[in-house]
Order: structure tokens, then sequence, then C-alpha cells
């Protein structure tokens, strides 16, 4: 028998515990660890509340969490609770599939001052991550602005954007539904430093941004290149500057009293404001040899009290495991990071790709894994036994997956009319749930 610790409950981690318990069968026990009483990572706490669709891939993880040798073990953080070298003594192999939840910062004078947020915990604050659920983002000014041309960019610009009829059927918190009812923002404008041929953002995305009640896109047709040059883009990438393209075309609707400003070539230089945000000042730029931004010494300045950084995330560090500083992730060839020690998802590759992009990267692991220590090969680790032993040393708690489901049933139970689940934003909620 085998003993895998999957650690991360996120998308990566679930697709790597999914392809494991195909490889091995009955021959192996896979315990999926998460920091928190409950599972799905990014698919609770990133994906918009708006995209529900995009959520309901968690109903295929809990397939794979009913495997029957498969289980989850929340409430337990690595490397606070245990050390990877412990989880590496009782484990054949440990797989990190922590996912990047850091801000990358900008790295530029005043982003400190309150009023400037990174994604993550943006995001986090409207999807109940506990770390962000007191962030209380100010929304009593005129005007907002997102750094970034990326999908995240995206998504923080429309739920700043939304009516609360428009999250009807989403399962944004309620704290962050009551706030944005009430917000007074007007105009969101997203900040890119460079042009409409260098967005990250794909058509689904930037399609909605035609269709809300009260926002319309502005867009300057005067930022694109000649039409001709958009023959060179890939066809994802080709409808994205189409719709910006019709988005320049078509008047703001006057009837709509909110905007969504893209400004491209726009690098944000220093934000400013008497104890708090209230502007950025920002350099127009222009594109040099290599496709880089490069500044023209042309400034100006955005009126912006909350400010939203959308540029990127990183894997925090844990103690004993190599980190590639650069690339905000952990070193590894291919995955392997170490003896028996795996990364996969953002942890291995960076804050790229799509939900799916993680099915054949953790399919990719296991079978580095299964070449490893072949299915049906004898192991001698301890595994979940050893673990929950330990743990109880310690006075840590953990959560098996029928209390997720229990705390699923009661978020399913407190739902507002039309909304999936009213979701617990603390982890003191999660386990009073549980009676504990
Ligand atoms: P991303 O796609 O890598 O976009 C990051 C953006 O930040 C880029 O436009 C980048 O511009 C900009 N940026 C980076 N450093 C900057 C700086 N110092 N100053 C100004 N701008 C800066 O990252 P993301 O938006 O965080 O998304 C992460 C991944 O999740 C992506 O693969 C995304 O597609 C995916 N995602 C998908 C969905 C969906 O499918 N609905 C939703 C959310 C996220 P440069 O290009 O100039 O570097």
């Amino acid at each position: 028998m085998r003993h895998f610790a999957v650690v991360g409950s996120g998308p990566a981690g679930f697709y790597t515990a999914e392809a494991l318990s195909k490889a091995y069968g009955e021959q192996a026990r896979i315990d999926i660890l998460d920091r928190y009483p409950v599972p799905y990572g990014l698919i609770r706490f990133g994906v918009a509340p708006d995209h529900q669709s995009l959520k309901a891939v968690s109903k295929r993880y809990d397939k794979v969490a009913d495997e029957p040798g498969v289980d989850f073990i929340g409430n337990v953080t690595i490397g606070r609770d245990v050390s990877v070298e412990e989880l590496l003594a009782l484990y054949d192999a440990v797989i990190l599939a922590i996912g990047a939840p850091h801000d990358r910062k900008l790295g530029i004078p005043g982003e400190d001052l309150p009023g400037v947020v990174g994604s993550a915990q943006f995001v986090g604050w409207y999807n109940g991550h506990p770390e962000f659920a007191d962030l209380n983002p100010p929304l009593d000014g005129a005007s907002a602005a997102v750094i970034g041309n990326g999908n995240v960019a995206l998504d923080c610009a429309r739920i700043l954007s939304k009516t609360q009829g428009e999250f009807g059927g989403s399962d944004i918190v309620g704290h962050a539904l009551e706030a944005l009812d009430k917000s007074s923002i007007k105009t969101v404008t997203i900040l890119g430093r460079r042009g409409p041929h260098q967005i990250a953002m794909t058509p689904k995305e930037l399609g909605e941004l035609g269709h809300l009640e009260e926002s319309s896109p502005v867009v300057d047709a005067a930022d694109f290149p000649p039409a001709e040059a958009d023959e060179a883009l890939e066809p994802g990438e080709r409808k994205s500057v189409n719709l910006l393209r019709e988005f320049a075309a078509t008047p703001p609707d006057a009837a709509k009293p909110k905007r969504m400003v893209f400004d491209f070539f726009a690098k944000p230089l220093r934000i400013e404001g008497d104890g708090k945000a209230e502007r950025i000042i920002v350099e127009r730029t222009e594109l040099d040899e290599n496709g880089s931004a490069r500044g023209t010494g042309e400034t100006y300045e955005v009126p912006a009290s909350l400010i939203v950084t959308a540029i990127g995330y990183s894997t925090p560090q844990i103690d004993g495991v190599p980190y590639d500083d650069r690339g905000g992730k952990f070193q590894n060839e291919g995955g392997l990071v170490g003896d028996r020690l795996y990364a996969v998802g953002w942890a291995r590759r960076g804050p790229t790709g799509t939900i799916g992009t993680n099915r054949p990267d953790g399919y990719e692991v296991a079978e580095q894994v299964a070449a490893a220590m072949p299915a049906g090969s004898a192991g001698d680790r301890e595994g979940a036994a050893g673990l929950k032993r330990l743990l109880s040393e310690r006075g840590v708690m953990p959560t098996d997956y029928d209390d997720w489901r229990k705390i699923e049933d009661t978020e399913v139970g407190r739902a507002r009319p039309g909304s999936p689940r009213e979701k617990f934003v603390r982890v003191e909620e999660w386990l009073s749930a549980l009676g504990r």
C-alpha cells in the first residue's frame, strides 16, 4: 500500500488526486489536505461568484472525494501544524498543490495607502475568504481603478459595476452584496501598461461587459493598430480585440449611469492621496521593439479612491521547499521539487492558465509518481494514521469530507432566495456548524 499526501484542495489538488486514484486503484490511499475546513480552494475563493457554471466543476471533485482510497483532511496548515519534512516521513510522496494566493506587488510609491488592495484580497472579500472578510474596501468614492489587463482585472471591474439584480443566482457573500449595493462608484478605469493587442483577457469574459445593466464599456479607437495587424493574432486574441473594437465603435449608452473605461498604454508611477488613495499618477507608454512598455515621459492622473491591483499572484514559501523568487513558485523540474516531493498547478507553473489547464498538469505529475513507485509495489509509510496522531498531539482538529458536506448543507440551507448558498466566512463559523 502506498500513501500520498496532496497539499491543497483546489483544481490542481483534485485533478492530481483523481489521476493518482486512477493509477493506483486500491493500491494507494490519497489524502487531500487543506488549511481550511472546507475544500475547493480557487473554485470557492477565486472563481467569480457570478460564474456559477465554472464553479460547478466542484461536482466532479466530489466524485473524486467519494473514491474509496481518497480522503479529505481539512483545517491543517502545512508549514505550521505539520512540516513538509514530517509529511515526507509519513507519506510515500507529497504533492504541493497550494496555488498562488498572494498578490504580487506593483513596487511603486503609495501602494500601501488605505484604499489600495490586491485582487486576491478584493476577490477574497466578495467570495468569503476568511482572511479578507473584513477588508471593507472603500466604495464611497465616485471612481475606482483596476490595474492589469488580465481576466482577474475583468472580474474585479465587473463585480464593481453590477447591480444587485445582476448578482441573482450568484453566491456572492452577503456582506459584499450589501456593500456593493450602496456603492457610489460610477467609473471604473482599467489600466493596462500595454495596448489592446497585448491584453490577457478572453473573449467570453470581455463580451460580458457589453451586456451590463448599468455600465457601458469605453474604449478609445486611437489605441488600436491598423485593422490589418489583427490578422497576426491567435483566433482567441482576435476575438477579444474585435470586441474591444466594437466597444470603441459604440458610443456609451446614455441611459446607463456607469462607465468602464479601458485606459491602454498607461503605466502606474505612484499612488497619491491625503492619508488614503485618491489618484494614480500614470505615465503614457508606447511599445518598444520587444513589445514591452516604454514610458514616453507624458504623465497624467486618474482619480480613484479604490485601487485594485490585478497584476498576478505568487505561491507562498514553505520552510524547506526550494523557491523560485522570480517565478513566484516552487523550484521544480517538470513538477519534481525534491526526493518524493512534487508541485502541481500554479505552485508548479506560476499563475497562468484556466481551471482545465490543471488537469493534464496533475495527470502528468501523477504519472511521474507512478513511474517512480509503480502500482502494486510495497511501501511502509504510515500515512493518515500517523498524521492524525501527530495532529492530535498538537491539538489540531482536522475535518473530513462528511464534515464538509454538513457545512455545505448548512450553507445551502441559509442561502438567500435564488442563490446556491450563503457561505460562512470565518473558520469559527465552519467549525461551529459542526458543533465544535
Ligand atoms: P494575467 O492573465 O497574467 O494578467 C496579468 C496582467 O497584469 C497583465 O495584463 C500584465 O500586463 C499586468 N501586469 C503585470 N505586472 C504589471 C505591472 N507591474 N504594472 C501594470 N500591469 C502589470 O493574470 P490574472 O489576470 O491574475 O489571471 C491569472 C490566470 O487566471 C490567467 O490565466 C487568467 O486567464 C485566469 N483566469 C481566468 C478566468 C476565467 O476564465 N473566467 C478568470 C480569472 C482568471 P503585461 O502583459 O504587460 O505583463
